[in-house]
């Protein structure tokens, strides 16, 4: 049965989508079986695996309110392995839409449900929001992965987003667990960013996940050729530390 992580923090720009797309894609190499999920209206992961998302008709938006099936929804990508569930900007009115709906917050549980045994993991790229949305994907979640910039305020929000899983836990999914808390876009020459690394390991000890993303031009650009790194530049840094964090991933559920 897959594995369902969501990818979030409220906070924007912090590395959820780079991390989606190219965790999604390293998890792919290593032949798991993955889906990644664009819970984010931006579709951003949409569009930096090469699918134009104002040509999508089918998205997850469509899923979600029920006017599609989700196996008429899920799209290739060029990497063997990896699917997209991509998004529209009509995702931003399901949220209003859904609002009178009875178990609201289980909708996206309900549709992953009918593939989650077709894949080994299936990941979920959140909006920066904490809206019924990322509810939505944190209800259908084994776990969480937290990705925090090694910046300036990189644990500004993060008891708001703790908190909010631990409602989720007590209502909505008791099972969510904390996958771990990955650091992104580090900088070695900047000693804000080991000062960061260091407050982080101090507050959050064994939850942080051994491989640390650097900061890599090559995983700024490959979005824009609608490719992951790995295929962009497998030799790259970036490349190379997502490869990390999948294997880290991968070994707990062999
Ligand atoms: P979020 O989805 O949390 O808003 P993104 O993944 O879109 O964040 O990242 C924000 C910006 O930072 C994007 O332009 C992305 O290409 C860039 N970025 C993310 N991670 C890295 C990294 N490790 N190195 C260089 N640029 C990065
Ligand atoms: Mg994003």
């Amino acid at each position: 049965m897959g594995k369902i992580i969501s990818i979030a923090n409220q906070k924007g720009g912090v590395g959820k989508t780079t991390t989606a797309m190219n965790l999604a894609a390293s998890l792919a190499v290593l032949e798991y079986k993955t889906l990644v999920v664009d819970a984010d209206p931006q579709a951003n992961t949409t569009s930096g695996l090469g699918h134009n998302p104002r040509e999508v008709t089918k998205s997850i938006y469509e899923c979600m309110v029920g006017k599609e099936g989700i196996r008429d929804c899920i799209m290739p990508t060029d990497v063997n392995f990896l699917d997209l569930l991509p998004s529209h900007i009509n995702l931003v009115g399901a949220e209003i839409e859904m609002v009178s709906l009875s178990n609201r917050e289980e909708k996206m549980k309900q549709v992953l449900s009918e593939i989650k045994d077709d894949y080994d993991f299936i990941l979920i790229d959140c909006a920066p929001s904490l809206g019924l949305i990322t509810i939505n994907a944190l209800t259908a979640s084994d776990s969480v992965i937290i990705p925090v910039q090694c910046e300036y305020f990189a644990l500004e929000g993060l008891g708001k987003l703790l908190n909010t899983i631990t409602i989720i836990q007590k209502r909505l999914n008791a099972a969510l667990a904390i996958e771990g808390i990955l650091l992104t876009m580090y900088d070695v020459r900047l000693r804000l960013s080991n000062q960061v690394v260091e407050e982080v390991h101090t507050h959050f000890k064994d939850m942080v996940f051994e491989t640390i993303i650097p900061r890599n031009v090559k995983l700024s650009e490959s979005p824009s050729f609608g490719l992951p790194v790995i295929v962009h530049d497998a030799e790259s840094k970036g490349a190379l530390a997502y490869l990390n964090l999948a294997k880290e991933i991968g070994d707990r559920i062999n």
